[in-house]
Order: C-alpha cells, then structure tokens, then sequence
C-alpha cells in the first residue's frame, strides 16, 4: 500500500455574526476583492470594509471579477496589489472571485511569474512573504475558501486551468450563513448540487479512504435534508447554515479524494454548450451513480448509514423538487441542440475521458462508457 496524505484547511470560523472575526485581524493595509456586484448590493462589502477599518486597517477593493475569471482580470488585481501593497487579502463572493483572488496574490508575492509559469502541479513558489489570505464564500458550492485549487480562464485559447497549489488554500475561512442567505433559487439549486457531486464523488472515489469518508457522507447528508428549504424559503437560517457547512465539508473530502466522471462530463459539456457547471453535474449524477454501482459498493454503504433506498433515485427526486429537468434535452438554460450534440459527441466523450477527474472514477471507464453516459443524460435514457 502507498503513503496516502490527508490535509485539512488551516482555519474555519463559521456560524452567525461569523463575518466579525474580520474586526480581530492585526494588520495595516487590506484589499478586497470581489464579483460583479452582489456583494455591494447587499452591502456586505461595505460591512466587511468597515469591520477591517475597526481592525486599524485601510483598504481597497479589487472588483468587477466576473464568472469563470480571466488571465486578464487576475493581472489587474495584481498590480493593483503591488501599488498598494496590503498585509491581508479578503477575498468576498462566489468561487470566482475567490478564485481570482488566490491567483492574483500569487503573482502579487512574485511579479516576475508568468501564467504559464503556475500552470504545472507544483510549480507555484511558497506564498505568505507579503500577505495572508481570508476567503469569505457567497456561495455554498466551490468550496474554494478551504481548496489549494483554483480555476483561472484563458480567454484567448478558451481554456480552463486548475491551478494547484497547496500554499493557496486560504489562511482563514469565513463561513457567515447570512451572505449566502440573498442567493437567487437557481444559484442556491445549481451551487448546492455542485456540492451533492462533490461528496458523492468523493465517497466513490477509488482515492477515498476512511479520513474522506465521515466530511463526505456527512456533506450528502446536510444537503438531502437541507437543499430543497434553502431553495423554497430562502431566509431559513438553518438551512442556509447546514448548505453552506455542507459545501466546505465536501470540500475537505474531495481535496483529497478527488471527483470522478460527474465532473469530467461537466468540464467538457461545459465548454462545448455553456451550461452552469452546478446545472450540468445535477443532470450526470443519476446516470453515473447507477453506471457507478457495478464498481463500487460505497453507494450502498451510504444508503445504510443514511437510511435512504436508491442514491440515484434520491438525487432524481431532489433535481425534480429544485425545478432541474431529468436530462439534458430538457434544459433550456442554454440551447442544447440535437444535431450539435451529435456533432460534439466523439471529441467532447475523448476530451471527458482525459480530464484529471476519470483517473479516480472506480472501474476504469472507456471512452465509449463516457459516450453512453453523455448519450443517456442527453436523451433521458437507460444505458
Ligand atoms: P460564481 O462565483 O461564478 O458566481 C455566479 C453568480 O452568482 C455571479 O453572477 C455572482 O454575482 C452571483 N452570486 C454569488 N454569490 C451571490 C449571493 N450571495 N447573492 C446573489 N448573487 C450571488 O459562482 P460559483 O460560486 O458557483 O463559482 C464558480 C467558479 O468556481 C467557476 O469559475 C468554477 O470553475 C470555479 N470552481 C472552483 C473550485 C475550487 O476548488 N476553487 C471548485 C469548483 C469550481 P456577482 O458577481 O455580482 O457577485
Ligand atoms: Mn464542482
């Protein structure tokens, strides 16, 4: 058996009023760094600024970081760093933005690097030299606050890199339930699923062990019982608290257990059509936990613990309830078309098949398995 390694974030304050613990920081100058313009809107962003003000801090605030942020809006955070040059960065929205803001530190502690020069595992020196790093999510579905991952796009070539690098996971977590709370149904749905596959991939992964397991089971617990009232009664505090826990906790286990062919589908049908990557793996999950199940006992261990009948059939179910259709030919958030799909097939099916996530799948899939998968989750069929 090989050495396995299991890391968990460095710190977490979580709850109500959580968003205080900004005051506590010691420090002289702080950037912000934010989406496009919820976090204003809802005036969090002012709060947080005033909370760092009481800290004895002065600030800036790096805005206008769109989704799925660019090479383009990551060196524009950064030299707006280095002319400030601030001791914390509080990063404050979706995973976009925290994204971006764990990228633009690192070309902030070290200008010289180029993108090109972070793209490999491994490759991105130590952090910590100039600041420290809070990230404060708006939503519960990345987990961003508590990964070393980061997505960056290359908007020129249309690529997404997974940037790695264990420095960047954040020096601390602000899980506050209230911001999450003004999240519009189809994000809380589409960001709470991102989640659900997080953890169910996790427990399936062939990378999974006995440390992954408690954070992922725990996670497919919170949000079976706790997404659909975050979705129909959006101020319920507690189920705002249980999704966005839930979200971190997935986190914790697939940091280290990785994903599996949910995401792999969701990356390349992603990039081909445009769908939400939430949307997108909500719609995959049912057909991949059944394809799944010949490999893998994990499912059934989970139904045990959890008291459910069918995983598959619970995720089907709970996609009903959050107004997601059962497949893709259903889904109008983007225009699915036919002809196209059948055009894209055979290079989106190859593409999923290569992407990082297939490696820790159980039962070493084929390309002609990922057909069938994306080809069932098209048409709402059996494989
Ligand atoms: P985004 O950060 O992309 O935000 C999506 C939309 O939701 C934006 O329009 C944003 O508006 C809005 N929004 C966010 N929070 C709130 C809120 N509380 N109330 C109202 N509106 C809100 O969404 P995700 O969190 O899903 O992040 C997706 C990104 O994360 C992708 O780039 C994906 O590739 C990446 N990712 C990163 C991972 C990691 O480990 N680092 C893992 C998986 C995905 P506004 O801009 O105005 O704030
Ligand atoms: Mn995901």
């Amino acid at each position: 058996m090989s050495v396995m390694h299991f890391s968990v974030p460095r710190d977490i304050v979580y709850g109500e009023n959580a968003l205080q613990t900004l005051s506590t920081l010691k420090g002289k100058r702080a950037v912000l760094v934010t989406g496009g313009s919820s976090m204003k809107r809802f005036g969090f962003l002012e709060q947080a600024q005033s909370l760092l003000e009481k800290a004895g801090m002065t600030c800036i605030v790096i805005d206008g970081v769109e989704p799925n942020p660019s090479v383009t809006t990551v060196q524009r955070g950064a030299k707006a760093m280095l002319e400030f040059e601030p001791d914390w960065i509080v990063a404050i929205g979706g995973g976009s933005a925290l994204d971006a803001a764990k990228v633009m530190w690192c070309f902030y502690e070290h200008p010289q690097l180029k993108f090109e020069d972070i793209i490999a595992v491994g490759s991105m020196p130590p952090l910590r030299n100039k600041a420290r790093f809070v990230a404060i999510p708006s939503t519960s579905g990345t987990a961003s606050e508590i990964t070393a991952f980061s997505v960056i796009t290359d908007t020129e070539n249309h690529i997404k890199y997974p940037i790695v690098a264990a420095d960047m996971v954040p020096d601390l977590a602000i899980l506050d339930p209230a911001i999450p709370e003004l999240m519009p149904p189809h994000i809380t749905a589409n960001t709470g699923m991102d989640v659900l596959a997080h953890a169910t991939e996790a427990v399936a992964s062939i990378a999974a062990t006995s440390f992954t397991d408690p954070y992922a089971i725990e996670a497919i617990r919170l949000v079976l019982e706790n997404l659909e009232t975050a979705y129909h009664e959006p101020h319920n505090k507690t189920a705002r608290f249980n999704m966005h826990n839930a979200s971190a906790l997935a986190g914790m286990a697939f940091t280290n257990a990785s994903l599996g062919l949910v995401h792999s589908l969701a990356h390349k049908i992603g990039g081909e059509f445009g769908v939400t990557h939430g949307l997108a793996n909500a719609i995959l999950m049912p057909y991949i936990i059944t394809f799944n199940r010949q490999f893998t006992d994990k499912y059934d261990r989970v139904e045990k613990l959890l008291g459910i009948n069918d995983l598959a059939e619970s995720v089907r179910q709970l996609n009903a309830k959050l107004g997601i259709p059962a497949c893709f030919k259903q889904c109008d958030e983007v225009d699915f078309d036919e002809s196209k799909f059948r055009d894209v097939l055979n290079r989106m099916s190859a593409n999923a098949h290569a992407d990082p996530c297939t490696l820790t799948n159980p039962g070493k899939p084929t390309v002609a398995d990922v057909k069938a998968l994306y080809t069932a989750a098209y048409y709402g069929t059996n494989q």
